[in-house]
């Protein structure tokens, strides 16, 4: 970024809103405040504002991003028990994008922490990418350790054809986990 001058108000933070929907990973406070020309708590202070108008920012341990609204407004639900090692969380969150799926978030019943839930929010494989960097980072993985690799996800998508589909893939898979 070459442009030096300050941004203003109103333009400024819709300058924030296009960068973040421009780039596939986080940005920091700090590279968007180096963008902008501006300190980083009026970067701060803007992302508060965007928010309170129901904008979906989201503050992750590696920056801010923008969490697609697609994903909130599919019609069909439906929480499946799954069982897979925390290799194969790539390979379980690829199938299910593919059939097109939004997977929502993940949560495990544990016998002595009760029930625990993570959201996930991933719709496409980009987003399963950028997901499992931040798992990395957070040591967030230790979810499926405590269960034994046994968990549920909520699944939504635009038909109850895509969640079958989906479902006999994950059966295929040994992913998931059968119900008697
Ligand atoms: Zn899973």
């Amino acid at each position: 970024m070459t442009d030096k001058r300050k941004w203003l108000g109103e333009e400024r933070r819709s300058k924030i809103l296009s960068l973040l929907q421009e780039t596939s990973s986080p940005l920091t406070g700090g590279a968007l405040a180096d963008k902008l020309n501006v300190s980083r708590q009026v970067v701060v202070q803007d992302i508060s504002l965007l928010k309170a108008r129901n904008i979906p920012i989201t503050a992750t341990s590696q920056g801010y991003v923008l969490t697609e609204e697609k994903g909130n407004t599919l019609p069909y639900s439906r929480l499946v028990p799954c069982k897979h090692s925390p290799e194969r969380t790539e390979e379980e969150l690829h199938l299910l994008v593919d059939h097109g799926i939004m997977v929502k978030d993940v949560k495990i019943k544990h016998p002595v922490y009760g029930d625990i839930s993570s959201p996930i929010m991933v719709s496409n494989r980009k987003e399963v990418k950028q997901f499992l960097t931040r798992i990395k980072e957070t040591g967030a993985s230790f979810l499926l350790e405590l269960t034994e690799g046994i968990h549920f996800h909520t699944l939504e998508a635009k038909s109850e054809e895509d969640l079958d589909e989906a479902l006999a893939a994950l059966n295929e898979a040994g992913i998931l986990l059968e119900e008697n």
